[in-house]
């Protein structure tokens, strides 16, 4: 029950134990082009261009800043936990001048604050952390990428906790790039980057006096090999990960056949049972309130007396949980993953082995109550 890399179904790890094939094979580029058709689907997106490129969730951040910025672009970070520190980083090594739109841990950046940021500063390009892995918050992504369109500016969205279990839609809601990595709600191992980019994001890698510093990040060099495989042609520029594409096949398949709307319902539930049942046991969250919670994963405090010992006693009990990440709190928290093959058997597993350390370990609480608030709250 970590945050990524998450458990493989058995028809995913099944597609990775097959022999390896040529990236010209036609059955794997017919297996690419299918892939991408999908990721379309998962995003949205029947009016943007897909990658997938090996790579972890860093590369993909990489494959949309590497393009959209050139040395001076001016990009409005908005922060909701340590992710966009990365992505300012990001930005500030291809040469960018970032500034990050900031609120206080748990909590994210309104639209309007975003409106009146760029009223003050404007910017060409906006991003956005759909889902922080390092708070649990999820930001309004539909309301900031309205403000950000507003003012004219191309929106780079960070879904790599987010794709296939949040509500996103592409096209849509108007977003330029949503990236991810594949092994998070997409269900798949990890070392695959992907990312949907609209045609005014291709449109503004084009217009670009220079090509990016980076040849593998350079969407110009990539364009052709997708293009390829989707018109199902044999192409080559860079290895594809040819077993990874045929696990993330798999775990597409499965996330289109469930559907995206009824993917994130499912996800929503599953985590608010869950915060009921912890809830029920006397703990507290990350984020402020429900409403800034993520469907992907649960950042919880530790109670009064509890240090991350707590962990050790929950894996003791069958469930294993993340430490905290956000440098400023790391100690203070930890973390519960539910995404991808989650189910109600997972969160039942996770609250009763949470109550039941949390008792031996003298914090004074009821697994029972947690587990009936958990049962109510699925109702
Ligand atoms: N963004 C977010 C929101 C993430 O959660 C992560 C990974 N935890 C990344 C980016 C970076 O992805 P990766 O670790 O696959 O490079």
């Amino acid at each position: 029950m970590i945050p990524g890399p998450i458990e493989l179904e058995p028809r995913v790890t099944a597609a990775l134990a097959q022999k390896t094939r040529s990236h010209v094979d036609p059955s794997f580029i017919e297996d690419h082009g299918d892939a991408l058709r999908r990721l379309r689907e998962v995003a949205g997106a029947s009016a943007c261009f897909p990658f997938i490129v090996p790579g972890s969730g860093t590369l993909a951040m990489e494959l949309a800043i590497a393009n959209l910025v050139e040395p001076g672009t001016r990009v409005l970070v908005v922060h909701t936990g340590w992710f966009g520190d990365r992505m300012a980083e990001i930005v500030r090594r291809h040469g960018g001048a970032p500034t990050q739109l900031r609120a206080p841990i748990g909590e994210a950046p309104t639209p309007d604050e975003l409106a009146r940021a760029l009223e003050k500063e404007p910017a060409a390009v906006v991003t956005i952390t759909h889902v922080d892995t390092s708070t649990g918050v999820r930001a309004d992504l539909e309301g900031l990428a309205r403000a950000a369109k507003r003012a004219g500016a191309l929106v780079v969205v960070d879904a790599v906790c987010s794709l296939a279990a949040e509500r996103l839609e592409q096209d849509a809601w108007g977003l330029d790039v949503v990236l991810a990595g594949s092994q998070k709600a997409l269900g798949a191992p990890p070392g695959l980057a992907v990312l949907t980019a609209s045609e005014a994001a291709l449109a503004a890698r084009r217009a670009r006096a220079h090509a990016p510093a980076s040849l593998y990040a350079d969407w110009a060099e990539w364009m052709p090999i997708m293009t390829a495989y989707l018109e199902k042609k044999p192409s080559y520029f860079a290895t594809p990960a040819t077993g990874l594409v045929s696990a993330l096949l798999e775990s597409l398949r499965m996330v289109t056949a469930e559907g995206r709307e009824l993917r994130a319902a499912r996800h929503a539930r599953l985590a608010r049972g869950l915060r009921a049942g912890l809830a029920a046991l006397g703990l507290h969250f990350i984020p402020r309130d429900e409403t800034l919670s993520a469907n992907t994963l649960s950042a919880v405090s530790y109670p009064q007396g509890i240090d991350p010992s707590l962990l050790g006693a929950v894996k003791e009990r069958g469930v294993v949980l993340a430490g905290g990440l956000h440098p400023e709190i790391k100690a203070r928290y930890f973390r519960i993953g539910h995404m991808g093959a989650v189910s109600e058997g997972d969160v039942v597993a996770v609250t009763s082995a949470i109550g039941q350390a949390l008792r031996a370990l003298g914090h004074p609480c009821d697994p029972g109550a947690g587990l009936s608030a958990l049962a109510q709250a699925l109702g």
